[in-house]
């Protein structure tokens, strides 16, 4: 293959530069290895041949045996167009051409037998076919089997490039050589992999299905792997080249809170995810852990357990909420938890008044302060530690990686980082995006949690939802009402949200309705959300400000307006407000009565599951991995041809493992029978984002 990635295309048999130019600037497709690596998507089986009255519209391609009967030019100038019927023997089909006419006119002779083959519409009661592949039946007879069909461009249609172009030039390139497999032995061996030049000639031109699927595995092998083999390979070039503190011990501060203020046992993954931190930050090396976890899955307490570590070694620690809000609610639980064994916790927001700020810069640069809680007012370079030892970030998707560099520099070493995020994403994502981060996940909730109960609802059927609203706040619960707020239609959004407000406050009059926005300064925010929080006002209308931090167990039923205009992740994350009491908790995805059927099917998986790591795998295979949260601000720094992260996790394990595999027999990979792969790595792998600063 690496004789390939240096081969021009204009130089493979029938392009040429004007066509390589065009093939460049369309599909990225400059080299022989381009070429081969651009397959098709789709197959038909050339074996069959159909006759017209069988169209049906389904097939997108078909064949068809026949002659022409009659052909015409009709038109004139740009309009002009060669038509022919052609008959199956049977009934007849028009077949037509826009470009080229002469020379297929001359080439056709009517009464003789051939195979058109070609993508069939249908044209008032007429079946027609535009521009069909023509050949001799003894010449197709020769290579029956699967066609692929290749994706194309509007503009490379428009210029004569078909389909077929691309079978005969992989066919030119394919036929001249044999491609070298730079994998090593090793991995093809162990896991039984078609050779790469078989895999190639099976995916451009198949003998059977099974031959086929071998032949994708092995190629959506190698994009997994060598992907895998980089992300891996950076990953442990950072964890081995940055420094960091040494928590030897586990003493006093950890072993009192674990022995006399556990509020409750750990759940089995808690108890796991401390030990992996554990471990990590006894090896004299940087942490830079994210511990995903399902809202309520319990992440603040593994977040305590990581900071009195550090405190047990002479460190300090800070934890970084996004909003005040959340800060502050941090910040009471974690004096609540702790205050039998005395530990020094303060809060630094914003809003911190000047002379308890000074107290607070005074604490930490005389060691005297063990915590600090804050949003990032913690990260302004007036806030000096004396010895700065982990950095806890909650909600990781808030803060920009500019503010958590920042950190970094907050002590000699850097400290470590722990980032908590409750948007879970897919592990094959995780396994890629954040691949060269340590992954821990908190897969299992406290026990106890009663589901949330989630209904799909109409908006005819509003009556009677408002009626179970209605019985639930008689019951002395809260409720929230959450309309959709996005950017490019703020206006608009602001007014439904106002206007929903209205109706609320009239439906129930006899309870005091909370709103909160985007818009609104922050007082006001709080001052709204606060009196939500005490259970004076009794609903809360509001945006998605709400998703992430607020805590009021009392709220038992949440009604989320207009729902398909969320994301699963997202809706996900709004119903984990409810839920977090001892009483069973209702959320209602309001539409309105027409939704299309697959909006239906994604909606009816939040009614069918909890688990935010399913949500977060539909959520990717309805929208693609380029969207999910997290993930969109950075992009994703490869291309797939074939893989995909939605489809393929059980690949990209295996890629996973063989590049680990690999990398502890030759680190560096500098070995000479990795040599081949390497190049060839670089051929495939060409990043431009540095995921390394991911934290
Ligand atoms: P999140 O992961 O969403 O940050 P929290 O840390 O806020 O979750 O925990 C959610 C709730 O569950 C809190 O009230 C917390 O006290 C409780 N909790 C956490 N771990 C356990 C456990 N092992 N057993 C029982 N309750 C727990
Ligand atoms: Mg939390």
């Amino acid at each position: 293959m690496n004789s390939l990635s240096t081969l021009d295309v204009k130089y493979v048999k029938g392009i040429g530069p004007k066509k390589a130019e065009l093939l460049a600037s369309e599909l990225g497709i400059r080299t022989a290895a381009d070429l081969l690596r651009h397959y098709p998507n789709n197959y038909v089986d050339r074996s069959k041949c159909y006759t017209v009255s069988e169209l049906n519209g389904e097939i997108p391609y078909v064949q068809i045996r026949g002659s022409f009967i009659a052909m015409n030019v009709v038109g004139e100038g740009a309009k002009m167009r060669l038509t022919a019927s052609f008959t199956d023997g049977r009934r007849t089909m028009e077949v037509v051409w826009f470009r080229k006419i002469k020379q297929i006119r001359e080439s056709i002779r009517l009464g003789q037998e051939y195979i058109l083959f070609g993508k069939p519409t249908r044209y008032g009661s007429m079946w027609q076919m535009a521009h069909p592949e023509i050949d001799a039946p003894q010449s197709v007879g020769a290579r029956e089997g699967f066609r692929g069909i290749y994706p194309l461009t509007e503009k490379l249609r428009s210029r004569g490039v078909i389909s077929r172009n691309f079978f005969v030039w992989t066919q030119a390139v394919l036929e001249s050589r044999t491609v070298a497999d730079p994998i090593p032995q090793s991995v093809a061996q162990s896991l039984g992999l078609m050779p790469l030049d078989s895999a190639l000639r099976q995916i451009h031109l198949p003998s059977s299905a099974e031959l086929l699927e071998k032949a994708r595995y092995r190629l959506k092998f190698d994009e997994l792997f060598y992907i895998q083999l980089d992300i891996v390979r950076r990953g442990r070039l950072r964890h081995d080249n940055t420094e960091g503190y040494r928590f030897r011990r586990i003493a006093d501060w950890f072993n009192n809170f674990y022995n006399r203020c556990l509020p409750f046992p750990l759940t089995d993954a808690q108890k796991r995810v401390v030990k992996e931190i554990r471990a990590d930050v006894n090896t004299g090396r940087q942490m830079n852990r994210l511990v995903q976890g399902d809202v309520g899955s319990g992440k603040t307490i593994v977040a305590l357990m990581a900071m009195l570590m550090a405190v047990d070694n002479g460190f300090q620690a800070c934890l970084m909420a996004p909003t005040e809000i959340l800060a502050t609610q941090h910040y009471e639980t974690l004096s609540a938890m702790t205050a039998e064994i005395g530990l020094n916790i303060e809060l630094l927001t914003g809003s911190t008044r000047t002379a308890k700020r000074k107290d607070i810069h005074t604490g930490l640069r005389d060691g005297s302060l063990h915590i600090l809680v804050g949003t990032h007012a913690l990260i302004e370079d007036t806030v000096e530690f004396a010895n700065l030892g982990l950095a806890v970030i909650d909600e990781q998707h808030r803060f920009g990686v500019a503010q958590r560099a920042r950190l970094w520099r907050k002590n000699l070493l850097p400290p470590h980082i722990l980032v908590m995020t409750a948007t879970p994403i897919p592990r094959t994502l995780a396994m890629t995006v954040y691949g060269d981060l340590d992954v821990s996940v908190i897969d299992q909730l406290p026990p106890g949690r009663k589901p949330v109960t989630t209904l799909l609802r109409y908006d005819n059927q509003r009556q009677g939802t408002y009626k179970a609203v209605f019985n639930q706040l008689r019951m002395g619960r809260q409720a929230y009402i959450v309309y959709p707020l996005i950017d490019e239609n703020e206006k608009l959004d602001l007014r439904s949200l106002q206007e929903g407000f209205e109706t609320i406050r009239q439906t129930f009059p006899d309870y005091k309705v909370a709103m909160v926005h985007g818009r609104m300064k922050p007082d006001e925010k709080d001052y709204q959300m606060q009196l939500f929080a005490s259970g004076e006002a009794r609903i809360l209308v509001a945006t998605t400000v709400i998703e992430v931090g607020v805590n009021v167990p009392n709220a038992s039923v949440m009604i989320i307006e207009n729902a398909e205009r969320f994301g699963l992740s997202q809706l996900h994350q709004l119903r984990g407000r409810v839920g977090r009491g001892a009483d069973q908790s209702y959320c209602v995805l309001m539409t309105k009565y027409q939704i299309a059927s697959e909006t239906r099917k994604r909606l009816e998986v939040m009614t069918a599951t909890t688990d935010g790591f399913v949500i977060a795998e539909a959520d990717m295979k309805f929208r693609g991995p380029g969207d999910i949260e997290g993930t969109m601000q950075s992009g994703m720094p490869f291309d797939l041809h074939i893989a995909s992260l939605a489809t393929d996790g059980a690949i990209l394990q295996q890629a996973r493992l063989a590049a680990e595999k690999l990398l502890d027999s030759d680190p560096d990979l500098k070995m000479p029978q990795n040599s081949d792969m390497i190049r060839y790595m670089s051929t495939i792998v060409n990043r431009s984002a540095d995921w390394s600063k991911i934290s």
